[in-house]
């Protein structure tokens, strides 16, 4: 699932192979993949890409005639490779672009149900597209995130998952950054004291710059992260067992001593179901 850390270290990645050489060809492209049919993807082909630009999880890539936008959203499964000329690659990619003098783009995935997506605009649609989004989360201060906080009541690690609110956080960095704030995941957003938004804002920096750091090296997840997906083995700060609490589409990695007062979490499906 990648986040602003890893779509950075892909955006600095990519810059120099997409803007290397013209395109040759645009396409194929899966059908659930492509979100857009006008303009064509084939008007890409003979333009050149000005580099890689990013939105919070979103990857843009602008022609240098100013007159084009490819964006993409990768979604949970979806993977980008530049390919070297003669470098093989996958298959049958959900979206393809080839180069002149043969590398290539291709866009992966990997799940039974396609959900990333490639989107060509102008930029004036591009705008349009990506209006909704909060600010992005890396070099946020202490005032933008309390105002972000005061701005909606909400459980923290919901509102920093959200795109509206906040700009290129998912489940796995939110894990991450409410373990080193210290802070409950389920704390409410507006009960926070001026001493836990200044504690947040350092852990929203410090985390996402730890994990850019470390994806610009190629880290794994294994390496990157040190709460998420980390059930039952030790805190790396406390050594007491990590914990989880499921919701439908996804789960929260905490640790009880130093987030929540030693406090186990509930799973509130059920409460919800009851009431
Ligand atoms: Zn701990």
């Amino acid at each position: 699932m990648p986040e602003l850390p890893e779509m950075e270290a892909w955006r600095r990645q990519l810059t120099d192979p997409v803007s290397a050489f013209p395109i040759a060809k645009a396409g194929p492209a899966h059908i659930a993949t492509l979100k857009t049919f006008d303009p064509p993807l084939q008007s890409l082909e003979g333009r050149r890409f000005r580099g890689v630009d990013r939105r919070g999880k979103r990857l843009l890539f602008p022609t240098d005639d100013g007159e084009l936008v490819l964006l993409v959203h990768l979604m949970t499964a979806g993977r980008l490779k530049s390919l070297a000329a003669g470098e093989s690659g996958p298959k049958t990619p959900a979206f393809k672009l080839e180069f002149a003098g043969g590398s290539k783009l291709v866009l992966t995935e990997n799940a039974r149900k396609k959900r990333a997506g490639v989107w060509l605009l102008t930029p004036a649609q591009a705008d349009e597209e990506l209006a909704h989004l909060g600010p992005e989360a890396l070099g946020l201060d202490a005032r933008q995130v309390g105002e972000i906080l005061q701005s909606d009541s909400r459980r923290l690690h919901s509102l920093l998952r959200d795109q509206r609110a906040i700009a290129g956080i998912g489940r796995a960095w939110a894990n991450e950054i409410l373990h080193t704030a210290k802070l409950s995941p389920y704390a409410l957003s507006t009960d926070l004291s001026g001493e836990e938004v200044a504690r947040l804002t350092d852990a929203i920096n410090s985390e996402l710059a730890r994990g850019l750091e470390l994806r610009e090296r190629g880290a794994s997840d294994e390496k990157t992260y040190r709460v998420h997906n980390r059930l039952g083995q030790p805190c790396h700060v406390c050594g007491m067992p990590l914990a989880q609490v499921d919701f439908e589409e996804h789960t929260i990695y905490y640790c009880p001593d130093c987030q929540t007062g030693g406090r186990v979490l509930k799973d509130r499906r059920l409460s919800r179901l009851l009431r």
